[in-house]
């Protein structure tokens, strides 16, 4: 699905240097390098504030954490993703509300949080899902009519930009009133290792989650509030400086590969290339998603992986049947997309070092296959 170690060698000595610094200078824990990556992600990002922490799971908890939410305030988030938001909702004691997502781009669906938002509800976590920015402009209305906290998760899609209907953009994870990321290995942008970051533009907010990172102290060995210990890792930090200097190629790397893709499978019936929403050139392709339109789905699978051909299913289950997030008032009438893509969708290898030949044969297995 990925390949890290064609990737490494373009850039071994680079990182090597990078990482042999860091040990020499013993400054394993905030090291300098922890600071340069959180500088340079800013000015990457046009954010006002980067901090970073140990995972994009830890960034999400840890931003629900600022907000100083009471038990049982409603959260509401997309059913179609991976666990993380519903998890960290879960864990502060918090209500998550899952809603269903759009057909075309798996995002969070509009409509259905317009439904859920209730007298208790506090914040909207949308997923910028598999490399594209959800209908920032309709949330960020939604959320300031209802006096609502933005929370972006943005592990998919750091280096994608949303486009508002003035012509304006930004970058996913600076839009809300905080966004999060995730430097796991196979993520756009990752680390060898976990890591993960919190962005904000607002200054109260960030001297908040700074303290919060750090076990709640502002001052030394002063706890003020309960905090968290969640810290990047002075040696990521010194690969991440290394890669984010190349996100922008990487990314473009990505979207060749995905038009290749599409110019390869636009004439088969049987399936659907992902649907790119406004302009093309802001989705930046975490993963190559098909929904595969015939009931053929898991014989596709199967035959792609006895021809040697990895490929996922992200997401098999809808995060509304799972057995420690289900709760009685979800109706299956609610997630009706969910229900049906669970079953469509398939996801390509989709990497920084995709060749002609891997995407040809890919994709003349995907249609001999389906015809
Ligand atoms: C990867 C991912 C996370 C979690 O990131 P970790 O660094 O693995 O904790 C959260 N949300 C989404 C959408 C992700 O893809």
């Amino acid at each position: 699905m990925v390949d890290l170690k064609g990737q490494y060698e373009h850039i071994k000595e680079q990182v090597n240097q990078s990482i042999l610094e860091t040990i020499e200078s013993t400054m394993f824990i905030n090291g300098p390098g922890v600071k340069s990556f959180q500088n340079q992600l800013e000015s990457y990002l046009g954010s006002k504030h980067v901090i970073p922490c140990a995972n994009g799971t830890d960034a999400l908890q840890i931003a629900l954490m600022s907000l100083g939410l009471k038990p049982g305030d409603e959260i509401i988030t997309a059913d179609f993703t991976f666990a993380s938001t519903v998890e960290v909702i879960s864990l502060l004691k918090l209500t998550p509300v899952l809603v269903d997502v759009d057909p075309q781009t798996f995002n969070i669906d509009i409509p259905s949080i317009e439904k859920a938002i209730g007298p208790k509800t506090k914040a909207i976590i949308p997923v910028h899902l598999f490399g594209q920015a959800a209908d920032m402009e309709e949330i960020l209305a939604l959320a300031k009519k209802n006096n609502l906290y933005v929370i972006e998760d943005n592990a998919q899609s750091l280096g994608a930009y949303y486009t508002f209907s003035d012509g304006s953009k930004k970058k996913t994870g600076t839009l809300g009133h905080i966004g999060t990321t995730s430097f796991f290995p196979s993520k756009n942008l990752g680390a060898y290792g976990d890591g993960g970051a919190i962005f904000t533009n607002d200054d109260d907010l960030a001297h908040i989650i700074r303290g919060m990172v750090n076990h709640g102290m502002y001052t030394r060995y002063q706890h003020d509030v309960v905090g968290v210990n969640s810290r990047l890792d002075s040696l990521q930090a010194a690969i991440l400086n290394i890669k984010l200097k190349k996100l922008d190629f990487y990314n473009d790397s990505r979207k060749v590969a995905a038009q290749k893709y599409n110019n390869r499978l636009i004439d088969c019936q049987k399936l659907i290339t992902p649907h790119r929403k406004g302009d093309p050139d802001s989705h930046v392709y975490h993963q190559y998603t098909l929904k595969i339109i015939n009931g053929k789905r898991d014989s596709l699978v199967k035959h792609l992986n006895e021809k040697g051909i990895p490929c996922g299913i992200y997401y098999p289950i809808p995060l509304h049947l799972q057995k420690a997030y289900t709760n009685e008032l979800y109706k299956p009438e609610d997630f009706k997309v969910t229900l049906e893509i669970v079953n469509q969708v398939v996801s390509l290898p989709m990497h920084t070092e995709l060749d002609d030949d891997q995407i040809n044969f890919i994709t003349d297995t995907i249609k001999s296959y389906l015809v």
